[in-house]
């Protein structure tokens, strides 16, 4: 099986680096998805659940946005924030929902408010769908880093 080399970096550490046969990822003009030798490009990425292919199975980690770049044999990711899946608190995530949901159902002062609001929503609802799959699919990447 063909692979490419994938790297997740986030501000602080190089979250995951794995061989991989396809990347999906929410880029800034839609659902991209890499194999190996895929055309160089780079590009924003949007909140997402990236999804990897791996020789013995798929998995899914939250990306909160950042960017992305493909070269001919390396394809990486800085993420503004993103978790493994065993790393993703439940209760903070939940927590989070739930302040979002009880912010966006009071008056909110501005449309900004409402944005910041939205996307603090979707980084809680993206982490914990992201549990829910490792939970209900397994976690392949346990042993990662
Ligand atoms: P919260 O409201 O709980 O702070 P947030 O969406 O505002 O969540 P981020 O700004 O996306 O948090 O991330 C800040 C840091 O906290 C990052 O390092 C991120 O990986 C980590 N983080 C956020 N939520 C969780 C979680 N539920 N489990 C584990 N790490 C988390």
């Amino acid at each position: 099986m063909s692979t490419v080399p994938l790297q997740i970096i986030t501000p602080d550490r190089v979250l995951l680096e794995r061989e991989v046969s396809m990347v999906t990822v929410k880029g800034g003009y839609g659902e991209l998805g890499i194999l190996p030798r895929h055309t160089p490009l780079a590009t924003t990425v949007k909140p997402c659940l990236v999804k990897i292919k791996l020789e013995n199975g798929e998995a899914k980690i939250p990306v909160t946005g950042g960017f992305l770049e493909v070269l001919p044999n390396a394809v990486t990711i800085l993420a503004d924030a993103a978790e493994l899946p065993h790393e993703i608190d439940p209760d903070r995530a939940e927590a989070s929902k739930q302040r979002a949901l009880a912010k966006l159902a009071s008056n909110l002062e501005t449309e900004e408010e409402r944005k910041h609001v939205e996307a603090a929503l979707l980084r809680a609802e993206l982490r914990l769908e992201a549990l829910d799959w490792a939970q209900k699919h397994g976690n392949l990447l346990q042993t990662e880093n």
